[in-house]
């Protein structure tokens, strides 16, 4: 059987085809800049050149349905027929807080993805989008949403709820739900494979670093605590984004420069971060670092202060945790940035977390650890695979007893 995986963003739709024996990725497909100028469409397969074709798609329904009749394309297609793809694994940002698991796609599925857009306003719909017209593509397939928050979505209130009044809660549904939520598993349940001792009781903080930033606090299959919260602004500094702050400051702002909420948005999303304080009008850490390397001071203290606040998370964690026995780092920067990981472990040899310079500036792609050796807690760099843990998931809840997907049966009977 084929495993279809559909990431459906605002302005992109991803699909990735896996076979469900081994997860091998059989074929890829990406249309991106939807609805924008220059809209491009690429189509991969195993052992094939890539194709690149520019297109005319002005949204996510059409881009999903172009994409799935390229891929049977009888001249540049990858598969014989849509027939082969028996399950399809749905990315969607937000399921709020009751949904701790993959589900089946129903229409109690889509009310749930209904309801949360007022959440994910940027995000839910075009979810919903891509599963609309790929049910309608692929009939025959069993559908399954995975969503973002559900990792997250056993926090306990602790950790979720604002110190706010509880009407706001109660009546507007604010509080902490967390992302990057299927990375951070993901890598939870890499990682527990190379930790000695009973997995239900190691204790694992996960940096995600990549455009977005987020760490959790996990145990006994479970996050505890996550470094984003009501959206993805909170937490940790990020490319463009500010992460924690004084929310006074908003008020000054706009009391002092009557500026409207569109700008508060856009500074804290889009002006804020490492881009704002380096100066260097990029949020990509390649840029900040290339900018440093030339002796730009501001580049230097923006790249101090970012991996300053994964520290001081790091901290707060081993806390939350009452102790580590393992560090993982993942996405563009966790798993491609030495110098951001050493920063961030620089100083916490207290808590026993000891890294070792040459492993940490060691070339590499895969699973590796980069920890002292008889360092206390485990220094793993990750690669993160969102598409490959969608299909997994996907795999589990309609066949729990191939053994592919087992890790997963592990964290349901959590
Ligand atoms: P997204 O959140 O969009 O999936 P990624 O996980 O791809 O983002 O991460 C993007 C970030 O990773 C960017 O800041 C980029 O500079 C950084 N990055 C990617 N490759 C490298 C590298 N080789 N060295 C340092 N940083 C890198």
């Amino acid at each position: 059987m084929i495993v279809l995986v559909i990431n459906a963003g605002s302005s992109s739709v991803k699909l990735t085809c896996f076979d469900s024996e081994g997860f091998r990725v059989l074929a890829k497909g990406l249309v991106e800049r939807v609805g924008q100028d220059g809209t491009t469409l690429h189509l991969w397969a195993s052992g094939q050149a890539t194709l690149c074709r520019p297109i005319q798609v002005t949204d996510i329904r059409r881009a999903v349905e172009l994409l799935l009749a390229r891929l049977v394309d009888p001249e540049e297609g990858v598969l014989s027929s849509l027939a082969q793809i028996g399950a399809v694994g749905h990315r969607v940002v937000h399921g709020g807080d009751s949904v701790t698991q993959p589900v089946l796609l129903n229409e109690n599925t889509t009310n749930i993805i209904r309801r949360w857009s007022a959440l994910a306003p940027l995000h839910n719909p075009h979810g919903l989008a891509g599963i609309e017209a790929a049910e309608l593509s692929l009939p025959h397939a069993v559908h399954v949403v995975v969503f973002d928050t559900a990792f997250h979505a056993k926090m306990p209130p602790v950790a979720y709820l604002y110190p706010l009044p509880r009407e706001l809660y109660e009546r507007d549904k604010i509080r902490r739900y967390g992302f990057h939520g299927t990375s951070h598993q993901y890598v939870y349940l890499q990682a527990l494979e190379h930790l000695p001792g009973p997995p239900e009781s190691r204790r694992v903080v996960t940096c995600h670093l990549g455009n977005g930033c987020s760490m959790a606090a996990i145990t006994g299959g479970r996050s505890l605590d996550t470094s984003m919260g009501f959206t993805p602004l909170e937490g940790l500094m990020m490319g463009t984004r500010c992460g924690d702050l004084d929310p006074a400051i908003i008020v000054y702002l706009q009391e002092r420069h009557g500026i409207t909420p569109a700008q508060v948005n856009d500074l804290l999303n889009k002006q804020s971060g490492l881009a704002a304080l380096s100066g260097v009008a990029s949020g990509d850490l390649r840029d900040i670092v290339e900018a440093m390397d030339q002796g730009d001071h501001h580049a230097l203290q923006a790249l101090q202060i970012f991996a300053y606040r994964i520290k001081k998370y790091l901290g707060s964690y081993a806390a939350v945790l009452g102790g580590l026995d393992a560090v993982v780092f993942t996405a563009g920067i966790g798993e491609n940035s030495p110098l951001i990981r050493r920063l961030a472990c620089q100083g916490l040899e207290f808590l026993g977390i000891d890294l070792d310079d040459s492993l940490n500036d060691a070339p590499g792609k895969g699973l590796r650890e980069i920890q002292a050796p008889g360092a206390a807690v485990k220094l793993l760099v990750i690669p993160t695979d969102e598409e490959l843990a969608i299909a997994q998931q996907t795999v589990h809840l309609i066949q729990p007893n191939l053994n592919a997907a087992g890790r997963y049966a592990w964290l349901t009977a959590q």
